[in-house]
């Protein structure tokens, strides 16, 4: 069958949450992707944020293979080695004391407002405990992470959680405006990445973290998609000198091995206590011996260093392209995670440039979002600007 028959056979029976590309996807190969019909693609999408590595890593793969025919899941009845490694090293990452293995993102963000609201009742004996979110924030689908999601027409019909309260983001008087006697939590990305690749301010997030520690509220930053090594730190927070009380990761935590994780520092975290909250899957010795080569690649490679380089360059480039298209309105974003906003949508823009042979994702109407792996070089930058700059130029 040719990728059209599986398109339709796949129409058939999937689910229509997603508007899909007319693309099968077969396999990959460093920053390379190619189709069903053996067309190559260059990447700079990842899987949204995902593939840090790249695709094909040998060692990453080597080490999968490995856990498979070791031992692929226990329960966590048990204790097993990779789950203990990985924590260990995400709380050297996070400076937070305890970790929690999920098996996404979404499931990460569950745990943190589920800790957020049982430090409140344990505090006051009550469930009905605040978050404050953000106004463009997204943290997951479920009821839970889609409460905090701060796109109504996402929440509407769902009948979401009470008690969550929406503030604009980087408006400290907002938020500072928003906390009551209730509140337990404020949560938001430290980059929002799928509202527009808005950086956090660094004078908002540091009244923030001062704002909760005088009230006494948990800060919960989400570096789902900011994390990992995207903005040139491995946490994004390092860049701003504040430490959060929580945080939530997963895309390149696994690159590939669906995981998540939420950390919190030890007084938080003592409040769930056996039987307060738990998982099948999460952190089975799979899933962690992934996250365990993700962390011993990201040195080995040094990919931080990388990021850094590159990414300079490419918000050169992009700026470059921004300079002289005067369809776009703006180029924002840190490190490997950038967006440039246009002044139109931007469908047809990323239809042409996959067309073209370049994947990247809108974030929002108007802005094309570029994550791409954080082993990219210079190399695929220009690439990149060059089969880009053939599609707008065309659009003018
Ligand atoms: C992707 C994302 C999530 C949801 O993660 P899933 O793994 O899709 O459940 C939550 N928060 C942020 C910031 C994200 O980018």
């Amino acid at each position: 069958m040719d990728s059209k028959q599986w398109i339709c056979a796949a129409d058939q029976v999937l689910m229509h949450t997603y508007g899909r590309y007319p693309v099968v996807l077969e396999r990959g190969e460093g920053v390379y992707l190619y189709d069903l019909d053996g067309k190559k693609y260059l990447d700079f999408g990842a899987g949204i944020a995902v593939f840090a590595l790249g695709y094909q890593n040998r060692e990453y793969n080597d080490a999968l293979k490995a856990q498979v025919d070791k031992l692929l899941h226990t329960s966590n009845y048990f204790y097993n080695v990779p789950a203990a490694k990985a924590c260990e090293k995400i709380t050297q990452m996070t400076g937070l004391e305890r970790v929690f293995l999920t098996n996404s993102g979404t499931e990460a963000v569950e745990g943190a407002i589920k800790l957020a609201r049982k430090v409140y009742y344990n505090k006051c004996g009550r469930s009905d405990g605040e978050i404050i979110a953000m106004n463009h924030s997204f943290h997951g689908r479920s009821m839970g992470a889609l409460s905090v999601t701060g796109t109504p027409k996402y929440r509407e019909p769902f009948g979401t959680l009470s008690g969550i309260v929406f503030a604009d983001y980087n408006h400290y008087e907002d938020v500072a405006a928003k906390v009551t006697e209730k509140t337990c939590a404020v949560i938001m990305e430290t980059v929002q990445g799928e509202g527009g690749l808005y950086p956090a301010d660094k004078e908002f997030l540091k009244k923030i973290r001062a704002l909760c520690d005088d009230k006494g509220i948990l800060l919960i930053l989400d570096e789902i998609q900011c994390g990992m090594g995207r903005t040139g730190t491995m946490m994004a927070y390092e860049q701003y000198g504040i430490q959060p009380d929580v945080v939530t990761l997963a895309k390149a935590l696994g690159c590939g091995v669906p995981v998540g994780a939420f950390a919190a520092k030890e007084e938080a975290a003592a409040a769930l206590v056996p039987g307060d909250h738990g998982s099948t899957y999460g952190g089975n010795p799979f899933a962690a011996a992934a996250i365990c080569k993700v962390f011993e690649l990201f040195e080995k490679q040094q990919v931080l260093v990388n990021v850094r380089g590159v990414s300079a360059y490419l918000a050169e480039k992009l700026d470059a392209l921004a300079e002289k298209y005067s369809c776009i309105k703006e180029r924002r974003g840190i490190g490997l995670m950038q967006g440039l906003e246009f002044d139109r949508p931007v469908k047809g823009i990323i239809g042409k440039a996959m067309d073209a042979g370049l994947i990247t994702f809108s974030a929002g109407e108007r802005i094309i979002r570029f994550v791409p792996p954080l082993v990219i070089g210079k190399e695929h930058v220009d690439e990149m600007i060059g089969i880009l700059e053939t599609v707008i130029a065309g659009e003018m």
